[in-house]
């Protein structure tokens, strides 16, 4: 399978290359040229598989002969068994016709898991055949950090270092990460925040001198195969809740829309999705898209759904790709404008996206109410993202009869803050982690300055 960039002037590149590429070299985020066609057959015969089995079925056209059968399906073995729950991604119902598909029963307790404990086990599998060593940087402000150090916290072809922004991500979310001792994870709190942070990661991959000719990956979102892995849950809840033979509609709370993209693309591989249902917090370019073709940036709020926290969604490029018929001049000329002024949408394209999707948007004090009424009516408690999914989902499915999935993105464990203003105790942590706030710690706080942490980074690699 070849990949193709949404600007339209990148080279075309590999599964493997792609896979240690990320952003491509015009700019733009890779996708496949052709998607693969699931027939009805083949889907049918998906339902009641176990999840690793529906995984190898739906990745291994993308990934094509890039990588053996028995490696690949070890590797994904290895990254489910890491989950706590033998379905992996189990389903809970939560009303009439609506189930709740829940994400969150991986090592960091987000749906991050799912794609990263792939994702790191991919890149310690290309590294180790190229005989090469990778360095990866990123920065968080809370889920996406400490998936991505669980997933390549046993490699041995990977040094992984990650920024937060001191002192301001939560006290869960902090030792997620820096109770992680292994000798090749390096946590680096910076004296600023999540933008200083990330200005210093996109300085790193803009000047790589300071590595000598070793690879810098990205994990982020525009990563391919993490949207390659998030495929697979789509295709297993539907083909368990009856398709192909029956429709399925989706709601997922959306940030940098990576998780909806990868329903998107099962969509268009055979699936039969009826809706979508993108769902925000207060930061709404989606919603403010969809609903009123205001395609603008605004300030960033802070809300009791952190991790939903952005100005720009960047996966938000791939769905536009689609939308005007993968015509990358267009969608480059879009996005040039999009970053200097208010933009807006042609009318065709997004007509286009209204076929499909829907979208509705939570304040804070809305999602405070939700968690509340969903506890009342359905004894699940929902963390504060999943918050804004269940409330999209029943404000704006279209009809009653087809089964609505609302994606359960973390456990509300993750997020206390707003469980406890909802009026509840709190959360207990899952027995696995139930020792997380008496495990030793390991960081380094740096000032937020590039050649500070491009000095550590240098040093400390292996
Ligand atoms: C990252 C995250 C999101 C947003 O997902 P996108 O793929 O960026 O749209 C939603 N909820 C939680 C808990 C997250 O960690």
């Amino acid at each position: 399978m070849r990949y193709i960039s949404t600007r339209g002037t990148a080279p075309a590149l590999d599964f493997e290359e792609v896979l240690l590429t990320g952003l491509a070299s015009d700019g733009g985020l890779y996708v496949p040229e052709t998607l693969p066609q699931f027939s009805a057959d083949e889907l049918s015969d998906m339902a009641g598989r176990p999840y690793s089995e529906v995984a190898f079925r739906v990745m291994k056209p993308f990934v094509g002969d890039s990588i053996d059968d028995a490696t690949f399906r070890r590797l994904i073995d290895e990254s489910y068994a890491t989950f706590k729950h033998d379905a992996v991604v189990p389903s809970v119902q939560l009303g009439p016709n609506h189930y709740l598909l829940e994400l969150f029963h991986g090592p960091t307790l987000a749906f991050k898991d799912v794609a990263l404990q792939l994702l790191g086990r991919l890149l310690n599998h290309f590294l180790e055949k190229r005989g090469e060593k990778g360095v990866i940087m990123g920065a968080t402000s809370g889920d996406t950090g400490s998936a991505a150090i669980e997933g390549c916290r046993h490699s041995d072809h990977l040094d992984i270092f990650i920024l937060h922004p001191h002192q301001r991500v939560s006290e869960v979310q902090r030792r997620q990460m820096t109770t992680v001792l292994s000798d090749n994870v390096f946590n680096i709190a910076i004296e600023g925040n999540f933008d200083d942070a990330q200005a210093i990661v996109k300085g790193s991959f803009a000047d790589q001198d300071f590595l000598n000719g070793t690879r810098l990956i990205a994990v982020n979102s525009i990563n391919w195969a993490r949207i390659m892995a998030q495929i697979v849950y789509y295709v297993y809840a539907a083909v368990n809740l009856g398709a192909p033979h029956r429709e399925v509609s989706f709601t997922v709370p959306s940030a940098n829309f990576g998780n909806l993209y990868a329903g998107f693309t099962a969509s268009q591989m055979g699936l039969p999705v009826k809706q979508f249902v993108i769902a925000t917090n207060a930061n709404d370019i989606l919603h403010r898209t969809l609903a009123d073709n205001d395609f603008s940036k605004k300030a960033l709020l802070a809300t009791l759904a952190p991790s939903m926290d952005i100005v720009v969604s960047s996966n938000f490029e791939r769905l536009l790709f689609d939308a005007y018929n993968r015509d990358g001049a267009q969608v480059r000329a879009l996005l040039e404008r999009f970053q200097q002024e208010p933009a807006a949408l042609a009318d065709a394209p997004l007509s286009r996206l209204r076929e499909r999707f829907d979208s509705a948007t939570l304040s804070d004090e809305g999602i405070i109410d939700v968690i509340r009424d969903a506890f009342e009516r359905t004894g699940e408690l929902l963390d504060p993202h999943t918050a804004t999914g269940f409330y999209a989902a029943e404000a704006k499915r279209w009809d009653q009869t087809t089964p609505m999935v609302t994606l359960a993105t973390a456990h509300p464990a993750k997020f206390e803050d707003a469980v406890v203003k909802a009026g509840f105790e709190g959360a207990p942590l899952p027995p696995s982690m139930a020792d997380l706030l008496e495990r030793d710690e390991r960081y380094e706080v740096l000032p937020a300055e590039l050649e500070a942490v491009q000095r550590f980074v240098a040093e400390h690699r292996r």
